[in-house]
């Protein structure tokens, strides 16, 4: 019997994603926020979870090591992710990817300094738009770059703009509306259809129900 192996990430997502799996029939059999476990057997015979860093979900899923995995549109879009199918809009962890900066920032001459996670999307963003930026890497708390200097602005998301206001920053740019997708490797979509295609459907049906119950 084939194994499907799901590969998910903690916090938004997980929480998020935990009831969608339970209406298409898999449910974890104990809490990862309570475990040091990695990999999780579920109520379903042939379906284990792993749960890894939300930016390594794309790479496992591309290279086959998870079949199926759920990740955030912005890390998607950062990681490039060419190698995997994204049939599912999960509507989910929704925020957005936005350009920020000092509320009462002087005008910025030459170059502006963008700190963020999100190089590469970063660097394609300001390509487009025929802007020639300096992208300074940071791996968290974004927000504190252009309070100290070091950066002009900063790309990260926002969910209520809390975070940024309490800091003195405005949004200035939406760069593009997040959620987290359904990704599938393309080799197990067609080997592993037999156990895609019915979570697939699923997943759908559930995702579609609970759009509709909002918008009633
Ligand atoms: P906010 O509600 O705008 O104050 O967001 C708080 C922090 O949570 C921000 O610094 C973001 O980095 C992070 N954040 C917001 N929405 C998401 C999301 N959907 N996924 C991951 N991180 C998020």
């Amino acid at each position: 019997m084939s194994q499907l192996i799901i590969a998910l990430s903690k916090g938004r997502i997980l929480k998020d994603t935990l009831p969608l799996l339970k209406e298409a029939g898999i449910e974890l059999l104990e809490d990862p926020e309570k475990s040091r476990k990695l990999i999780f057997p579920t109520t379903h015979p042939q379906v284990q979870i792993i749960i890894i860093r939300a930016t390594d979900v794309p790479t496992y899923v591309e290279n086959g090591a998870a079949d199926v995995g759920v990740a955030g549109k912005d890390v998607l879009m950062e990681h490039g992710a060419n190698g995997v199918y994204e049939p599912l809009d999960l509507d989910i962890a929704k925020c957005k990817l936005m350009v920020a900066g000092k509320v009462d920032a002087p005008p910025v001459r030459g170059r502006l300094k963008i700190a963020t996670k999100f190089v590469n999307l970063t660097k394609h963003y300001y390509a487009e738009k025929g802007e020639q930026v300096e992208v300074i890497k940071l791996y968290g708390s974004m927000e504190l770059a252009p309070l100290m200097g070091l950066a002009d602005r900063i790309v990260d998301v926002v969910d209520t703009g809390k975070t940024l206001k309490e800091n003195g920053l405005a949004p200035l740019e939406l760069i593009a509306y997040i959620s987290s997708r359904l990704i599938v490797n393309k080799a197990s979509y067609k080997r592993k259809a037999d156990l895609i295609q019915p979570l697939l459907q699923q997943l759908e049906a559930t995702v579609n129900a609970k759009k509709h119950a909002v918008s009633a």
